[in-house]
């Protein structure tokens, strides 16, 4: 084939214009993207032949890297898998990674600063050969193919690409460097103990060596002689000692190993040479990502045999709500060729795992005890997977008690994050019961009419705010010893002697007014189970009880939202007998238990209730006509 001269797709061309008008400041960081290509080439061709025996040589796998100043280039050349014509139009001239298109999206709208935030998170990968260079050639040839394929562009839009002959397979890059990256400017990438430098800082822990020939001088008139040395140490991180390790080089690998964007907020090293024996180097991001809880979130840790990489996002390790953890698993229990399927089943890996999620939860009890800043940083952003691991304990009551002391809920005491510990501390002697309220947010909980009777005797609730709050408080049932108790659950009452008197009195109530209940019921229908007098409301007029057991209005919200709607919250409305509008009530109510003045009041009240609950009634127009002729009246 002939020399062909094609276009950037249109996503592409966007991305290239952006990384090439420096949004990104780092100018260095082209060399690491162009090595860490290589060593995925080396990576690919070493699995491929595995299986595919003609692949396998005696080549030893390397990365070259030349400076030359005399032409002004970079050279980067791999021994790798190579690609196809193909390939590279697939590989370089389009922008084939999913999501990618949003993220420009995202770039254009977003501020500069902002902008520079985003592309950070975002490995530019090929293209920032682009911020240095004026043109760059690729030359590669697939590994067990003959033919080569050169691919030339000075990322202006359009490339080039003809066939050409290449003695070895792989892909050899060579880069044009612009003026202001040779010389006597801030950069000169035409210098070999600069790129060096370059390659031990970024580069360090590549599994390939990386190499680069230097000039030794020779003395008075002997000529210079060529020494190729390798760059690199090749020394996994997670392979040395934890105590010669610097935060700043953990904080480094995890960014570009991991391809993390920011720092990490805890870091886990750990060795262990028992029944199975493995290295592990986790990390808890900063931040959670977006699509965590999402399906489309591909969790897991990778993995590696005698420091050799075996596969990405291996999902056997750890359960499901600890997918917030990043990182890598070294064992040189599992051999090169496991398959998916064979780790699933391995007993090595659940030991690995096991052993794993015990350190992350010991560690996690660590930073709330000493670094309680750090702990409600973490909680913000992951506190729902812990709730999701309280829920999924369902039937382990060992996994929950390994929980249940780092759950954090804001309470009515100062708004602040409190550990269950922390609330039952606060307990008065008389209190029996944990009070607890779900609600949108602590806004929402603290308008809720049952909440003022609390607030009066002092007393504290724990919020449930987030959906899944009241499915871990079901699951957990009780925390040393004290249940549970939703305020605005049916069978909810207070310990202490006046809120029993009270209670008593409101009983005596209820027996002389049993038609009129019945009646109120009868005019509600059956949305509702029962109507009953309540002891727990003090200037509210009506309030809403779910029945105990089942699910509550909110769980009833999040069923209906995951389309269950089966799962009904029972309910029964509770009218205070103390309130004016019960006077009112019991007047209609002489009128006849048909008569409308009394209905009207009877689902007026039921629609009340339930607006405040949060949950709309089903006939809101006709609410608001008898709310308005009741104000008009
Ligand atoms: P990423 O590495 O994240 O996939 P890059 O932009 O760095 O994104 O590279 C794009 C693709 O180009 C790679 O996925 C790979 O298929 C191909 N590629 C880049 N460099 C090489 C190389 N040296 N050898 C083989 N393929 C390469
Ligand atoms: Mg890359």
């Amino acid at each position: 084939m002939s020399a062909e001269k094609m276009q950037f797709q249109a996503e592409t061309k966007r991305l290239l214009d952006l990384v090439v008008n420096s949004i990104y400041t780092n100018k260095e960081i082209f060399l690491r993207e162009l090595i860490s290509n290589a060593s995925d080439a080396l990576d690919k061709l070493r699995i491929e032949s595995l299986t595919n025996k003609d692949l396998a040589d005696d080549t030893a796998p390397e990365i070259f890297v030349i400076p030359d100043a005399d032409t002004k280039t970079i050279t980067v050349s791999d021994n790798g898998i190579g690609m196809t014509r193909d390939e590279v139009i697939n590989n370089i001239g389009t922008i084939a990674k999913s999501g990618t298109k949003d993220f420009l999206d995202k770039i254009r709208e977003a501020s500069n600063a902002a902008a520079q935030e985003l592309i950070g998170q975002f490995g530019v990968g090929f293209y920032s050969a682009f911020i240095v260079a004026e043109k760059v050639e690729l030359l590669t040839r697939k590994a067990g193919t003959a033919q080569g394929v050169k691919w030339t562009s000075d990322g202006a839009g359009e490339y080039e690409i003809e066939d050409c002959d290449k003695d070895s397979r792989g892909t050899t890059i060579i880069l044009h460097l612009k003026p202001e990256f040779c010389g006597d400017d801030e950069y000169n990438f035409t210098d070999i103990y600069e790129i060096e430098r370059l390659i031990k800082k970024y580069s360090d822990f590549v599994r390939y060596p990386v190499k680069m020939s230097f000039e030794i001088k020779g003395k008075e008139e002997d000529e210079p002689t060529i020494e190729i040395r390798t760059v690199n140490s090749m020394k996994p991180l997670w392979t040395r000692n934890k105590s010669e390790i610097t935060r700043e080089e953990y904080d480094d690998f995890f960014k570009h190993q991991l391809h993390e964007w920011e720092a990490p907020l805890e870091i886990f090293h750990v060795k262990a040479e028992g029944t199975v024996e493995y290295t592990a180097l986790l990390c808890i991001p900063k931040h959670a990502a977006p699509n965590l809880y999402y399906s489309d979130y591909e969790a897991g840790l990778q993995l590696y045999s005698r420091h050799v990489f075996i596969m990405d996002k291996c999902k056997d390790f750890l359960p499901e709500w600890l997918r917030f953890v990043k990182g890598l698993v070294d064992s040189p229990d599992l051999p090169l060729n496991i398959s998916r399927e064979i780790l699933q089943k391995s007993t090595e890996v659940k030991v690995i795992g096991k052993a794993l999620e015990k350190n992350i939860l010991k560690q996690l009890g660590k930073m709330l005890k000493d670094d309680r800043d750090k702990y409600e940083e973490f909680w913000r952003e992951f506190g729902k997977s812990i709730k999701l691991g309280v829920y999924n304990s369902m039937f382990d009551t060992k996994a929950r008690d390994s929980l249940k002391d780092l759950l954090m809920f804001q309470t009515s005491k100062d708004g602040k994050l409190s550990t269950l510990a922390e609330y039952v501390e606060r307990m008065p002697e008389s209190q029996k019961q944990i009070y607890c309220a779900a609600g949108k947010d602590s806004a929402a909980i603290e308008r809720l009419p049952q909440m003022e009777l609390l607030r009066d005797r002092g007393l504290e609730v724990l919020y449930l705010t987030d959906p899944v709050d009241e499915f871990t408080i079901d699951v957990l049932h009780e925390y040393a010893e004290k249940h549970f108790q939703s305020i605005t659950r049916e069978g909810f009452e207070l310990d202490d002697a006046e809120s029993q008197k009270v209670k008593a009195e409101v009983e005596e109530i209820a027996k002389t007014h049993e038609d009129l209940l019945k009646d109120v019921k009868e005019a509600i229908g059956d949305d509702v189970k029962e109507v009953r007098l309540t002891s727990r409301l003090k200037s509210g007029a009506v309030c809403l009880a779910t029945g105990e057991g089942g699910p509550s209005l909110s769980m009833e919200k999040t069923f209906a939202a995951m389309n269950n709607p089966l799962f009904k919250a029972t309910q029964i409305l509770e009218l205070n007998p103390n309130h004016a509008v019960f006077a009112k009530l019991e007047s209609l109510h002489a009128l006849g238990k048909d008569a409308p003045e009394f209905k009207d009041l009877c689902t007026t009240l039921y629609a009340l209730a339930l607006l405040i609950e949060g949950v709309m009634p089903e006939n809101p127009a006709d609410l608001a006509n008898k709310v308005t002729d009741l104000l008009t009246k």
